[in-house]
C-alpha cells in the first residue's frame, strides 16, 4: 500500500494537463444543446408557440393539447443532435438527480421501426420509483410514481462519451399527487410568493404588475484531489471526506492560495466545465481559487430559481464527470479535510418581475423606497419567525462539520443588513424620521485612479444570511446540497410574511391611514417583534453565541439531530400548509427521509473508521513497532540501549486506538430506537465522538510511524501535489 502512495505521487508529478482546447466564441457555444424558446419558435406552429411561451414567461396555465406538436419538434431537434433516447429527469429527495431512459424507437405492425415521441410521453412518465426514499409516502403496494413535464425549465440534450440523450426536466409525484421530489415544492413556493407579492404591489398602488419570480445565483465551492490519491483512500471514495489524516505542516495560514493564479491543470479543467455549461445554457460567470489549498469556486450568473436549481444540479454533475476526465476527483463534500476550510454554496436570492424590477433593490434612497422596505421587512419577519426552518433545510451530516466551526456561518440564524439599512430600520422602529446615510466617494489619493462611490456597507462574511446590495445571500447552504430546499424555505417564509403585511396594510388603510403612514406602522411592528434577528457584528465570536441565545432568544441548533425535528413542529407544519407548499404528510416524509440520510451517512462513516483503523492503520503501526523492536534488540546485543521510548510511545497510541475501535463497534450494534429523533441524537452524541477518538490516536500515530509504512495518502500529498 505504501508503494501505491509512492506511485501515486510520481504519477501525479508526471501528469500533463490535458491539451487546452482553444476556447470557442461564446456565441458559437451558447445553449447549442438546449431546446430554447427561439428553437421552438422556429419549429412550432405559431399558436402552439404562443401558448407555450405564455406558460413559460407568465406562468399561464399549460395547454396540454399543444404537447403533441412540441414533442414532435423536440424529437426532431434531439435526433438531429444524435439522440436515440429521451429521459424524464427528476429530483428525488436525495441531493441527486434521477433519470430513466427510453428509446424513441417504435416498432410498426410490419416489423419496421420509426422514431416516435408523442405528447403523452412528453407530458407524463412513469418510472418505477419505489426505491427512491419517500419517507413512507408510498409503500411498495402503491409504488406508482409519475414524472410530469415542467415546461418552465427547458429540455436539453446531454452529450456524453456514451451517446446523446434528450433530457426533459420533470416533477416527480405519487399516483395520488403527493410531491416526492424537490422541484414540486419549489414551483409551489414560487407560485405562493408570486400571489402574495402581487397583492402587496397592488396595495402600493401599482396597477400593472407582471408575475413575480424568485431568482437564484449559487456560488459552488469544491475541492480537486488527484484521482490517484482519491482512489487509494477508501474514506474519500465512499464517504467523500477524509476520516483520518494529520494536518500538514503548512495549511492555509498564509492565505496564499486564495484568489491566487489558477494551476494550469485546474484551469484546463475549468474551461472544459464551462464549455459544457455554456452548451447547456448555464451562464458560468466566475471562477477562482478558494481559501483552502486545492479548493476552488464556480458561480453562474443568476437565473429564475426553478431553472437555476436544475442548472445547479447539472453543474454538480458536470464538475464530477469532467474532473474524472482530467484525472481529478471533485469533492463536493462540505468538509473533506479536517483543519482547513470546508465548502459551502452561497445561495443568492432575490424576487422581482418585469414591471417593477428587482423588489429587493434599495436604490439610492432606501429610506424613501416603500416597496423595498416592505419586501426587506418581510424577509426580516420571516427569518426571525422561522429561523429554525432555515437551519433545518441546511442540516446534513456533512454540513454539521462546517456550520459553527469558526470558518463558516454559525448555526444561529441571524441577518446582516449593512450599516445603512440597519440604521433605516432602527429609525423606523424608534418612530424617528428616516434618512439614508450616504457613504460618499472614495478618494484614493492618486490622480490617475478613478474616484468611485463607497458602498453603503462592508461585507460581513460571518453572517449566515446577509443582504448584499440587491439580494440576500444564504451562506449556510452546504456545497453538496440541492439548492431547492433553501429556495423553498425562503420563498415560503416570504410568501407568509407578505400575506401578513398585505393584511396589516389593508387593516391600517381601512382605518383611513394614508399609505405612507400605514407602511411605517406595519414596518415598525415588524421591527419591534422581529428586529432581534438583525445582527451586524462578528458571527464567529463567543459573545454573540451567548447574546443570541440568552438575550435575543435565537436558537442555536448545533447539529442536524437538533435541527431536523423542527420540520415536525406545529408552527412549521402550519406554515407550509397555509402557504400551500407542502401538506403535513409531505412535510413529515421529508423529515423521515432526511433523518434517515443523516443516520445512514454516519453509519457508513463509522464502518469506514472501524475498517480503516483495523485493516490499514493498525497493521502499519504494528509492522513499524515490530521493526523498531527488532532494531532495539539488535542494538542492545551490541551494547547500545536506545529506541525504547519511541516504541513505547507507538504502543501507547495503538492500544487506546484499538480500545476506541472496539467501543465504536460495540456502540454501532445498538438498533432499538424508539424514534428517528432518538437515533439521530445517538449518532450525534455517541457515534461521532467515538469516531473522533479513534481518529485522534490514529492521527497521532501518523506522526510516529515511519512514512514508508503509512498506507494512506497524506494531507500534504493530497492538498499540495498537483
Ligand atoms: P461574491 O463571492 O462576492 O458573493 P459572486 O460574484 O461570486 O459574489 O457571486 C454572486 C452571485 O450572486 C452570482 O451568482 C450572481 O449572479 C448572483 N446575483 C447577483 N445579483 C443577484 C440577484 N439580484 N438575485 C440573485 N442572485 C444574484
Ligand atoms: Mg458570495
Amino acid at each position: 500500500t505504501h508503494e501505491l502512495r509512492v506511485q501515486a505521487v510520481s504519477q501525479v508529478t508526471d501528469r500533463k494537463p490535458q491539451p487546452p482546447k482553444m476556447p470557442q466564441r461564446l456565441e458559437a457555444l451558447w445553449a447549442t444543446d438546449v431546446f430554447t424558446l427561439s428553437k421552438m419558435q422556429a419549429s412550432l406552429p405559431k399558436e402552439v408557440f404562443k401558448s407555450i411561451k405564455n406558460t413559460i414567461q407568465t406562468g399561464g396555465k399549460i395547454d396540454v393539447s399543444v404537447a403533441g406538436a412540441v414533442a414532435a419538434a423536440m424529437k426532431d431537434w434531439a435526433t438531429s443532435k444524435g439522440a436515440l433516447y429521451y429521459a424524464h429527469v427528476f429530483y428525488p429527495m436525495t441531493n441527486a438527480t434521477a433519470e430513466k431512459h427510453d428509446g424513441f424507437i417504435s416498432v410498426q405492425g410490419d416489423g419496421t421501426v420509426i422514431t416516435e415521441f408523442t405528447g403523452k410521453v412528453l407530458v407524463q412518465g412513469e418510472p418505477d420509483g419505489s426505491s427512491f426514499p419517500n419517507g413512507g409516502l408510498r409503500s411498495t403496494f402503491e409504488a406508482r410514481g409519475y414524472t410530469a413535464w415542467d415546461v418552465t425549465s427547458p429540455a436539453y440534450v446531454m452529450e456524453t462519451d456514451n451517446g446523446v440523450t434528450l433530457c426533459i426536466p420533470t416533477v416527480f409525484i405519487s399516483w395520488t399527487g403527493v410531491a416526492l421530489d424537490k422541484k414540486t415544492p419549489l414551483l409551489r413556493s414560487n407560485a405562493a410568493m408570486n400571489k402574495a407579492a402581487t397583492r402587496v404591489l397592488k396595495l402600493l398602488g401599482h396597477t400593472d404588475v407582471a408575475p413575480v419570480n424568485s431568482s437564484c445565483g449559487a456560488e459552488q465551492e469544491y475541492f480537486l484531489v488527484d484521482a490517484h490519491f482519491a482512489h487509494s483512500r477508501p474514506d474519500l471514495l465512499l464517504a467523500g471526506r477524509t476520516l483520518f489524516g494529520k494536518p500538514p505542516a503548512k495549511g492555509q495560514q498564509f492565505d496564499d492560495h486564495y484568489f491566487g493564479a489558477i494551476p494550469d491543470r485546474v484551469q484546463v479543467f475549468m474551461q472544459d466545465v464551462e464549455e459544457k455549461m455554456y452548451k447547456l445554457g448555464i451562464p458560468a460567470k466566475t471562477r477562482h481559487n478558494e481559501v483552502a489549498p486545492g479548493q476552488f469556486e464556480i458561480a453562474p450568473f443568476f437565473e429564475a430559481a426553478n431553472v437555476a436549481s436544475d442548472h445547479q444540479q447539472l453543474t454538480m454533475t458536470i464538475l464530477k464527470s469532467t474532473a474524472k476526465k482530467h484525472g481529478f476527483a471533485c469533492l463536493l463534500h462540505e468538509k473533506p479535510f479536517a483543519g482547513i476550510n470546508g465548502s459551502g454554496k452561497h445561495v443568492n436570492w432575490s424576487v422581482g418581475n418585469a414591471t417593477q424590477g428587482n423588489l429587493l433593490d434599495p436604490g439610492d434612497t432606501p429610506h424613501a423606497n416603500m416597496q423595498f422596505l416592505l419586501f426587506c421587512g418581510a424577509v426580516i419577519r420571516g427569518l426571525h419567525k422561522y429561523g429554525p426552518l432555515l437551519r433545518a433545510v441546511v442540516a446534513t451530516a456533512s454540513n454539521d462539520h462546517r456550520l459553527g466551526a469558526n470558518e463558516a456561518p454559525p448555526a444561529i440564524i441571524s441577518m446582516y443588513l449593512g450599516t445603512q439599512l440597519e440604521q433605516v430600520f432602527n429609525q423606523i422602529s424608534q418612530g424617528q424620521p428616516t434618512s439614508s446615510a450616504h457613504a460618499g466617494v472614495m478618494e484614493l489619493g492618486v490622480d490617475t485612479l478613478p474616484i468611485f462611490p463607497k458602498d453603503p456597507g462592508d461585507r460581513n462574511r460571518t453572517s449566515p444570511f446577509a443582504f448584499t446590495g440587491n439580494r440576500f445571500e444564504f451562506r449556510a447552504v452546504g456545497s453538496g446540497q440541492s439548492v431547492s430546499g433553501p429556495l423553498v424555505a425562503m420563498n415560503t417564509i416570504l410568501a407568509d410574511s407578505l400575506t401578513w403585511i398585505g393584511d396589516a396594510l389593508e387593516n391600517e388603510m381601512a382605518k383611513g391611514t394614508e399609505l405612507n403612514a400605514a407602511v411605517h406602522t406595519v414596518l415598525k411592528e415588524v421591527m419591534d417583534k422581529h428586529g432581534a434577528v438583525v445582527f451586524g457584528g462578528n458571527g464567529y465570536c463567543e459573545e454573540w453565541h451567548k447574546m443570541a441565545v440568552e438575550e435575543r432568544g435565537l436558537p442555536n441548533l448545533r447539529t442536524t439531530a437538533d435541527a431536523l425535528p423542527v420540520l415536525k413542529a406545529d408552527y412549521i407544519e402550519e406554515l407550509f400548509e397555509r402557504v400551500g407548499v407542502l401538506t403535513p404528510v409531505e412535510l413529515e416524509s421529508r423529515f423521515d427521509v432526511y433523518a434517515e440520510q443523516y443516520i445512514l451517512a454516519i453509519e457508513v462513516e463509522a464502518k469506514l473508521v472501524v475498517s480503516i483503523a483495523k485493516t490499514m492503520i493498525y497493521p502499519a503501526a504494528m509492522r513499524y513497532l515490530s521493526e523498531l523492536s527488532t532494531a532495539i534488540a539488535n542494538a542492545k546485543a551490541i551494547g547500545i540501549e536506545m529506541g525504547k521510548e519511541s516504541a513505547e510511545k507507538v504502543a501507547a497510541l495503538i492500544q487506546p486506538m484499538l480500545d476506541n475501535v472496539s467501543k465504536l463497534s460495540e456502540a454501532m450494534t445498538k438498533h432499538d430506537f424508539a424514534a428517528p429523533e432518538e437515533h439521530m441524537q445517538y449518532s450525534a452524541q455517541i457515534i461521532r465522538p467515538l469516531m473522533d477518538k479513534v481518529r485522534e490516536y490514529a492521527d497521532a500515530l501518523e506522526s510516529e510511524v515511519a512514512d514508508d509504512f503509512w498506507p494512506l495518502p497524506t494531507y500534504q500529498e493530497m492538498l499540495f501535489v498537483k
